[in-house]
C-alpha cells in the first residue's frame, strides 16, 4: 500500500499556490515594489556626487570660514547645467519623484553652506510655481537664477521678528493703491536665505488682517526695478555660513498688481469666500495659506539634504575608526564605537526611506493622482532627517575625540550647519504638531 507523504503533499500545494501567484503577480497592472534606481537617476545622482566631491568639498572650509555666498561655485554648477531653472525641471519632471532628493542628499554631501547657496533659491522659485499662474512661471522663474553668464540668486521672505512659527502673525501689509494699480508693500521679514542680494524676493504679506492666514498673498518683488528695499544687518550664523541670511526692510515698496502670485482676481475671489465661510463659521474654507503651500511641497526635499550632512559625517567618522588606534587597535575594535556606527548606518536609511516615500507620494500628488498623503509624511521626512543629522553629527565629533572637535576635521562644520534642519521649514515642534493633528484630526496645540 502506498502511504502519502505528508510533506510532499504540503510541497505540492505550496508548489500550486506558488504558481497562482506567480501568474497573478505578473498580471499587467501590478508593479513589483523596489527601491532600485534606474539607469537615469544614478547618472544624474554620480554627476551631482562629482560635483559636489571635486567642486564643493575642496570650497567648503573656506566659504565656512569667509562666511560669503560662493558665487564661484554656483557659476561653475550653472556651467555644467547644475544649477539654474532648466536643472531645477529636469529634476522635477522625474515621475518617481526620487531626484530632486538625490541630487539635494549629494550636493549637501558636498557641503550644506554651499549646497544652500546652490539650492535656496527654490524655496522662492516654488512658491511662485505652486501660487503663481503659468505665466507668472514664465516671465519670473528664470529670473530666480538667472543665467549660466549672469547667474542669480531668489529669496523666499515669510518669516519676520515676530512671526517664525506662526504664519498667523505677519505684519508685513500689502495695499492694493486702485490709482496706479499697483501694490504698495510695508513691513520687515527676518532671517531670509539671500534676502536683500537675490534678484527676485517673494514675499508673503497680509492683505486683509481680519482674515488670519486667509487674508495673506505672496509678491513678487524685483530688488532692481523698486525703491524702498532695504538689507538689514547680514547675519553671522552658527553654522551654514556659506549661505548669506538678512533681514530686508519694505518701506512703500511699490509693484505692479500683477505681481501678485495667482494673479489680482482669483485673489479677490478667494478674500471673498474667505469672508463668505467665515459669516456662516463654515470650517476648512477652499484659501491656501502662500507660505505654507510651499513649505508643503519642499519638507521632504530639506530632509535629503540632512541625510546629505548626516551620511557625509558618518563617513568620515567610520574612516576615521578604522584608522584611529588606542590601546593598541583600532576604536571600531571596541563596541562602543562600532555600535555607535551601526546605530548611525541605521538611521540615515531610516530617515532615507521617509523622504523616498514623502517623495515619491507628493510626485503623484502632483501628477493629479490621489495618494494617501494625510498623516503629515512630508514632515514625518523632515523631522526625521532634521533630527538625524544632528545626532548622527554630534556622534562623528565624539567619534572623532578632540580632532573631532576641531576645524582640522570637517564633522565639527557638519555638526553646526546640521542644528538649522531642526529649526528652519517648521521647526521639530512644529513638525510634530502637524502629523499629530494629521493622525488624530483634532486641532493640538
Ligand atoms: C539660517 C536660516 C535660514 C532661514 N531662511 C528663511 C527663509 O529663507 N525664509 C523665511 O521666511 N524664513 C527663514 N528662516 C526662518 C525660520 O523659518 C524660522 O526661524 C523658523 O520658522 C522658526 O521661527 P522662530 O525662529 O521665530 O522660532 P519661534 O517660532 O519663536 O520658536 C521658538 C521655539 O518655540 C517652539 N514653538 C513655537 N510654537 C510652538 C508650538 N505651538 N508648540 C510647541 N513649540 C512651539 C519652536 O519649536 C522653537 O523651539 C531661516 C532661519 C534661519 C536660522
Amino acid at each position: 500500500m502506498t502511504m502519502t507523504d505528508p510533506k510532499s503533499a504540503v510541497s505540492a500545494d505550496v508548489m500550486a499556490l506558488a504558481g497562482e501567484l506567480g501568474a497573478e503577480r505578473s498580471r499587467p497592472g501590478w508593479s513589483a515594489f523596489s527601491l532600485g534606481l534606474n539607469d537615469e537617476q544614478r547618472e544624474i545622482r554620480d554627476w551631482a556626487h562629482a560635483f559636489a566631491a571635486d567642486v564643493i568639498r575642496p570650497a567648503a572650509a573656506e566659504w565656512d570660514e569667509r562666511e560669503e555666498t560662493p558665487w564661484p561655485v554656483i557659476q561653475e554648477a550653472a556651467k555644467i547645467g547644475l544649477y539654474g531653472l532648466d536643472a531645477n525641471i529636469n529634476l522635477f519632471v522625474d515621475p518617481s519623484g526620487l531626484l530632486m532628493p538625490l541630487v539635494h542628499e549629494e550636493l549637501f554631501w558636498g557641503d550644506a553652506g554651499i549646497g544652500m547657496s546652490l539650492k535656496g533659491t527654490g524655496l522662492a522659485s516654488s512658491a511662485i510655481f505652486s501660487n503663481g499662474t503659468p505665466e507668472q512661471w514664465s516671465q519670473w522663474m528664470p529670473r530666480c537664477y538667472g543665467t549660466a553668464d549672469d547667474v542669480r540668486v531668489a529669496a523666499f521672505c515669510s518669516s519676520e521678528p515676530g512671526a517664525g512659527s506662526d504664519v498667523s502673525a505677519i505684519r508685513t501689509r500689502a495695499v492694493y493703491d486702485a490709482v496706479t494699480d499697483e501694490w504698495v508693500i510695508n513691513g520687515q521679514k527676518a532671517w531670509a536665505t539671500n534676502g536683500g542680494i537675490a534678484d527676485i524676493h517673494v514675499v508673503v504679506a497680509t492683505v486683509d488682517p481680519s482674515l488670519g492666514t486667509k487674508g495673506q498673498a505672496a509678491f513678487v518683488v524685483p530688488r532692481t526695478e523698486v525703491r524702498g528695499l532695504e538689507m538689514g544687518t547680514k547675519l553671522k550664523k552658527h553654522g551654514l555660513r556659506a549661505s548669506h541670511t538678512a533681514d530686508v526692510f519694505f518701506d512703500n515698496v511699490r509693484i505692479p498688481a500683477a505681481n501678485v502670485l495667482g494673479g489680482k482676481e482669483k485673489l479677490d475671489e478667494r478674500l471673498a469666500r474667505a469672508h463668505e465661510s467665515r459669516k456662516s463659521a463654515a470650517a476648512g474654507s477652499s484659501g491656501r495659506n502662500a507660505s505654507m503651500a510651499t513649505f508643503e511641497m519642499t519638507r521632504h526635499i530639506v530632509g535629503a539634504q540632512a541625510i546629505g550632512i548626516a551620511r557625509a559625517a558618518y563617513e568620515v567618522a567610520l574612516d576615521y575608526a578604522k584608522t584611529r588606534e588606542q590601546f593598541g587597535r583600532p576604536i571600531i575594535d571596541n563596541q562602543g564605537i562600532a555600535f555607535k556606527l551601526a546605530d548611525m548606518a541605521m538611521e540615515i536609511d531610516a530617515a532615507r526611506l521617509l523622504v523616498w516615500r514623502a517623495a515619491n507620494m507628493s510626485a503623484a500628488l502632483m501628477r493629479g493622482e490621489t495618494p494617501d498623503y494625510r498623516h503629515g509624511e512630508g514632515s514625518m521626512a523632515k523631522l526625521k532627517a532634521g533630527e538625524v543629522a544632528v545626532k548622527v553629527t554630534e556622534e562623528a565629533i565624539q567619534i572623532l575625540g578632540g580632532n573631532g572637535y576641531t576645524r582640522e576635521y570637517p564633522v565639527e562644520r557638519m555638526h553646526r550647519d546640521a542644528k538649522i534642519y531642526t529649526i528652519f521649514e517648521g521647526t521639530s515642534e512644529i513638525q510634530r504638531l502637524v502629523i499629530a493633528r494629521a493622525i488624530s484630526g483634532m486641532r493640538i496645540r
